[in-house]
C-alpha cells in the first residue's frame, strides 16, 4: 500500500545547493512511489513572484513537473516565506494550490493541514505583521514592483525576522495550545498536520474527551524530514545521507 507524504520548511535557497539536490532526489525516489505529496509551506526560503524565479530553483520546478507528470498529485499550501507562489508556478510545476487551511480525507480520517504560523497566536507582533503582508492588496502592490525592488524588500524582511526571533522567548514562537484545540474543534478533526515551528514531533492530545494527534513536520536545514502516512497511521521519518 503506497503512502501519502507530507513535507514543509525546506527553505530551498541557492545558498544551500545540497538541500536542493536532496529534494530533487526525494521527488525522484520516495515521492514517485507515493499516493500523493503535500507541501505545507516554506518550500522556498523566499519567493519573489512567479515572474521572477531564481535560476537556482528552476530544477525544483522541473522535478515537480516530472513527478506530477507521472500522475502523482502534489498539493501546495503557502508558508510565510513563499506566500507569493501563484498560478504560474502551479501551471509549470503541476502542483495544486490549496487554501491556507484544508481538511483532507487521509485514508478515511479527516485531517486538518496548514503551514502552522496561524497557530502561533502568542506571537502577536508576528500575527499583526502577517495580516498586513498577506493582505490581497499588499500582494498586488508587491507583485507590481520590479524584481530588484522585491528582492530588496525580501532581504530586509528576512533580516528583521532574524532580529525579532533573537529577542523572543522560545515558547512564544511555538503554537498556542488553545489555538490548536480551537482549530481542530472548528474543523471537527482529530488529526492535524503542520510545519513552521521546526519542532518535529507527534503530540498526543485529548480534545473534547477524544484522543487527537498533532504532527509537526521538521525542517530541511540539516536533513530531510517527512511524515509518512498509511492506513495504519503516520510516522515521522528523516532522510539522512
Ligand atoms: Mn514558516
Amino acid at each position: 500500500m503506497a503512502a501519502t507524504l507530507f513535507i514543509a520548511d525546506l527553505h530551498l535557497d541557492g545558498a544551500r545547493p545540497h538541500i536542493i539536490e536532496r529534494f530533487i532526489e526525494f521527488l525522484r525516489l520516495q515521492a514517485s512511489g507515493s499516493n500523493a505529496l503535500y507541501i505545507l509551506g516554506d518550500l522556498y526560503e523566499y519567493w519573489l513572484g512567479d515572474d521572477a524565479p531564481a535560476a537556482e530553483l528552476q530544477p525544483t520546478i522541473t522535478a515537480l513537473a516530472a513527478l506530477t507528470g507521472r500522475g502523482v498529485p502534489v498539493y501546495f499550501i503557502h508558508g510565510n516565506r513563499d506566500f507569493l507562489i501563484g498560478h504560474e508556478f502551479a501551471r509549470q510545476s503541476g502542483c495544486r494550490l490549496l487554501p491556507d487551511t484544508a481538511v483532507i480525507d487521509l485514508f478515511g480520517e479527516p485531517t486538518l493541514i496548514m503551514h502552522g504560523d496561524t497557530l502561533c497566536t502568542d506571537d502577536t507582533a508576528y500575527q499583526s505583521f502577517r495580516s498586513k503582508i498577506r493582505h490581497p492588496l499588499t500582494r498586488r502592490i508587491l507583485l507590481s514592483l520590479s524584481a530588484n525592488m522585491r528582492r530588496g524588500i525580501a532581504s530586509r524582511l528576512r533580516g528583521r525576522s532574524r532580529e525579532a526571533t533573537v529577542g523572543k522567548r522560545p515558547e512564544i514562537m511555538d503554537v498556542n495550545a488553545q489555538a490548536v484545540e480551537d482549530a481542530m474543534t472548528r474543523h471537527s478533526v482529530r488529526r492535524l498536520i503542520h510545519g513552521h515551528t521546526h519542532r518535529p514531533a507527534q503530540h498526543d492530545l485529548i480534545i473534547g474527551n477524544a484522543r487527537a494527534t498533532r504532527y509537526v513536520l521538521g525542517d530541511w536545514y540539516e536533513q530531510g524530514s517527512v511524515l509518512v502516512c498509511t492506513p495504519a497511521g503516520c510516522e515521522l521519518a528523516s532522510l539522512t545521507d
